[in-house]
């Protein structure tokens, strides 16, 4: 991505080169702000008026300095009620550096608090969307040009804030396209406000199905515009076939919420809906939270990502930018070292996917950096031998520790050693069964369970596979004690802890058996020594292991959102075929109230926050902070879907 480049007035108002305008009036922004957008879109008296959980959303053309949601957050505080929640959405084609960022901030002292809880979640410039989350506010930071990623987004606007450079020096931004989904995301009752009424706005938004009012514009400006919807609603977001997620439906606000499955998944998915007003369950069938994949004593927070963006790389990136700040914030009661990582380029194979984060620039260099043997030894604190690739917010954490946490801190109501056997579905819910006999009722049902959630009748036909891995824990040497950062190659290497090294995994695809066994502790040993011939194990004997299952899916992303009847998506793909309508989808017939959040492999320490996120403001209807596109590659369906596309039916 291209990063703004700034010049100053005297004053410190900054100005863009690209656009030769400035950010906001000379000195004058948040008064101007204030007048402009928060005033005209009458935000003091509507969050006011908020309802304990009610979601607001604010969505804005052009982040710049972030300005304007600061004062929105600001104001937020101030008037709206406890437990009330703000969602902002905004967009930037040219972000500016954090340190220059910081810079401009200064000049408001009133807001430097809130600045500083931006500023340690700005994201690096990676293209797409990054939701950084303060509480009760929500921030959706689209990087991006705006019409792109406008048509990717899938909420409901209250209130919009069109703040584009003025139209004559930035005519790319107020395109029809724009104004396209600007409807597409109103509902009666969404306003909008700009500080100019141009006719390309003022066209744009009469075209959007606005009623606009112009009135006197802030200082020297002439005008400014504020506009209320009135046209008709539509759909908002829709799909063809080769994608299979709903067009956000209206929530389902029911509050009785059972999770199954008390880990890394589970534990998150309860979390975020915890916030969010629900009243939720987990069940699990061990004795113990984090009894399964998520028990390890130490676990790296990491993804593979490729140098050139497809899905998958798109998707961890996102989600591993969001779980490195979660590390970086851990408090000391969860074992944890944000202390680098690297992926080591140990094969032909691994060098070639190196060498082309050269030639690309994808993946912005703070997230992911390629280094030499001799710098990764520095980093490392061991003798490497071959080049790889530097996370240098990456690192390890416990999962075990962390679920423990989450589950005091936020007082998660967990049923331990409570094995559900069956669910059935009622009328208004779910109804679940205990291996005790017991029975539980439930508006709405999450599967956090992985391989497990094949026993179920309405997901036994996902095509998800377990997979045993074992870790070897070994006694600390001088040299291993020197380790410093996490060293991943198809085997892995954490710095040690309580005086142990702890080496892994073994990998045993369609094993559900999790015994311990000790010649998975030799491979373990023997792989690491050749991969890390200095780290100096091969003596070495196990003083410890344990083995879990993972669960994982056929294109190795997660299984996220609502599933639906294969039997039922047959019939409609049949029907869109012989009406030579494959390229739309019907609203999807869900099962109603059962959701999943499963298939994490092993990079759910990575990956099931963010999916956590995701389910929650599906279930709670809120702005999904992931491309519509990209939830399509998630999507429960997708395997039927896609093998429908090929003419064929998933086997059951
Ligand atoms: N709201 C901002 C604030 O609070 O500081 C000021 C916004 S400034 C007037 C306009 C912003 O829109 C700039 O940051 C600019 O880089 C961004 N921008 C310009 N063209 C864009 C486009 N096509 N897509 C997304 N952002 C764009």
């Amino acid at each position: 991505m291209q990063k703004a480049v700034l010049t100053f007035a005297e004053d410190g108002t900054p100005c863009s080169s690209e656009f030769g305008d400035s950010y906001f009036s000379k000195g004058e922004g948040p008064a101007e702000t204030r007048f402009v957008f928060l005033e005209q879109n009458e935000l003091p008296q509507r969050f006011s008026a908020l309802q304990q959980q009610q979601n607001f959303t604010i969505a804005e053309t052009g982040f710049g300095t972030g300005l304007n949601f600061l004062l929105a957050w600001q104001l937020f505080n101030e008037v709206a009620p406890q437990g009330a929640r703000l969602t902002f959405v905004s967009c930037e084609k040219f972000p500016i550096e954090r340190a220059e960022l910081q810079a401009i901030h200064q000049q408001w002292p009133e807001l430097a608090e809130l600045s500083k809880q931006l500023l340690s979640q700005y994201p690096p410039s990676l293209g797409g969307y990054h939701p950084l989350v303060f509480g009760n506010v929500t921030l959706l930071l689209m990087y991006g040009d705006a019409c792109s990623q406008y048509s990717q987004l899938a909420a409901t606007v209250d209130a919009w804030f069109l703040d584009g450079f003025s139209p004559a020096l930035n005519p790319d931004m107020w395109q029809p396209e724009l104004f396209q989904h600007i409807r597409r995301l109103s509902r009666i009752g969404t306003t909008a406000a700009t500080f100019t009424a141009a006719r390309i706005v003022k066209d744009g938004l009469l075209g959007a199905g606005f009623k606009l009012t112009r009135s006197k514009g802030y200082g020297r400006k002439r005008h400014k515009l504020r506009g209320d919807f009135i046209g008709l609603c539509g759909p908002s977001y829709v799909g063809g076939w080769p994608c299979s997620e709903m067009p956000i439906a209206e929530p389902n606000r029911a509050k009785n919420i059972a999770i199954i499955g008390a880990g890394i998944a589970g534990i998150s998915t309860a979390l975020e809906l915890t916030k969010r007003g629900y009243r939720v369950t987990v069940f699990e069938k061990n004795q113990t939270v984090a009894s399964g994949g998520s028990g390890n004593l130490q676990g790296a927070v990491y993804a593979k990502l490729s140098a050139k963006i497809n899905d998958a790389t798109q998707f961890y990136a996102q989600a591993l930018i969001q779980a490195q700040h979660i590390l970086a914030t851990l408090p000391n009661e969860v074992a944890h070292q944000a202390c680098g990582l690297v992926q080591l380029a140990n094969s032909d194979s691994e060098l070639k996917k190196l060498q082309a984060f050269d030639s690309s620039d994808d993946i912005p260099r703070e997230l992911a950096e390629p280094k030499t043997a001799q710098e990764l030894s520095e980093l490392t604190g061991i003798e490497v031998e071959h080049p790889g690739l530097w996370f240098a917010d990456g690192g390890w954490l416990s999962p075990s520790e962390l679920i423990r946490y989450l589950v005091k801190e936020f007082q998660l109501q967990v049923k331990t050693a409570t094995e559900i056997t069956e669910i059935t579905q009622q009328e208004n819910g779910w109804q679940l069964s205990d291996a005790n006999r017991n029975s539980y009722q439930f508006d709405q049902l999450v599967l956090c369970n992985g391989f497990d959630a094949k026993k179920h009748p309405h997901t036994q036909h996902l095509p998800v596979k377990p997979i045993a891995g074992q870790v070897t824990y070994l006694q600390e040497t001088s040299t291993s004690a020197a380790l410093k950062a996490v060293i991943c190659t198809d085997r892995y290497v954490m710095p040690t802890h309580n005086q142990q090294l702890i080496i892994g995994s073994t990998f045993r695809v369609k094993t559900e058996n999790s015994e311990l066994k000790p010649e998975d502790n030799a491979e373990n040993i023997n792989a690491l020594h050749q991969r890390l011939p200095q780290l100096n194990i091969a003596a070495q004997q196990a003083i410890g292991g344990r083995a879990g299952i993972r669960c994982t899916s056929p294109d190795y992303l997660p299984i996220v959102g609502a599933v639906s009847e294969p039997d039922w998506l047959h019939r409609q793909f049949t029907i869109a075929v012989q009406r030579k309508q494959t390229d739309r989808l019907p609203a999807a017939e869900t099962v109603n109230g059962l959701w999943l959040n499963i298939a994490h492999g092993s990079k759910g320490l990575c990956s099931a926050h963010y999916t956590a996120k995701i389910l929650a403001a599906l279930i709670s209807g809120e702005p999904l902070p992931i491309q519509a596109e990209l939830l399509n590659k998630l999507n429960p369906n997708r395997f039927e879907v896609r093998a429908m596309l090929r003419g064929k039916r998933v086997k059951h």
